[in-house]
């Protein structure tokens, strides 16, 4: 339940056909520190690029963030895409209204994001993939400072270490 399917680097080293090789025909993607970088207050270019690449690519994505903050709402608008926001991640509910918005089956659902207590226990819980990534800032809430904490004590070594590792493979 604690494992993610894979390690990236960032969103942006995440491409169609690996997400293919994965079974996967949507996404659901955490906001803060994944997307947007949480000392930051607009989403780099590279991540709108990514974003427009999915999208031309028949990959729909949709957004899940625990934030409740009218300005994650503002920048799903931005983006052009859909988001669950108040989530209360690992909790199941919001993803499964993402995975109702996408229109496909957990299996077919890859869920991406830097926590592993919110986002890769919660995409586990309801049977999605997963795919965790590096946090875009080392600037993040006192409380998910802490979980940090706990995730690299579980995870042996920290997510940046592996995420490197899988990039050099390939
Ligand atoms: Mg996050």
């Amino acid at each position: 339940m604690l494992k993610p399917d894979r390690f990236f680097a960032s969103v942006e080293r995440i491409q169609p056909p690996v997400l293919r090789e994965m079974g996967v025909r949507a996404l659901i993607v955490d906001l803060d520190n994944t997307l947007l970088p949480r000392d930051r207050d607009t989403v780099p270019a590279s991540v709108r690029e990514w974003l427009r690449a999915m999208a031309e690519d028949g990959l729909p994505v949709c957004l899940v963030s625990n934030n409740w903050h009218r300005r994650a709402r503002e920048t799903a608008h931005e983006l052009g895409i859909p988001i669950v926001a108040k989530a209360i991640k690992p909790l199941p509910f919001a993803f499964l209204r993402a995975l109702r918005i996408l229109g496909v089956r957990p299996r077919e659902c890859v869920v991406i994001g830097d926590q592993l207590f919110t986002d890769v226990l919660g995409g586990r819980l309801v049977g999605c993939r997963t795919v965790m990534v590096p946090p875009q800032s080392s600037h993040d809430l006192p409380h998910t400072l802490l979980l940090r904490r706990l995730e690299s004590l579980i995870m042996g070594r920290s997510a940046a270490d592996r995420a490197q590792e899988e990039s050099s493979c390939g």
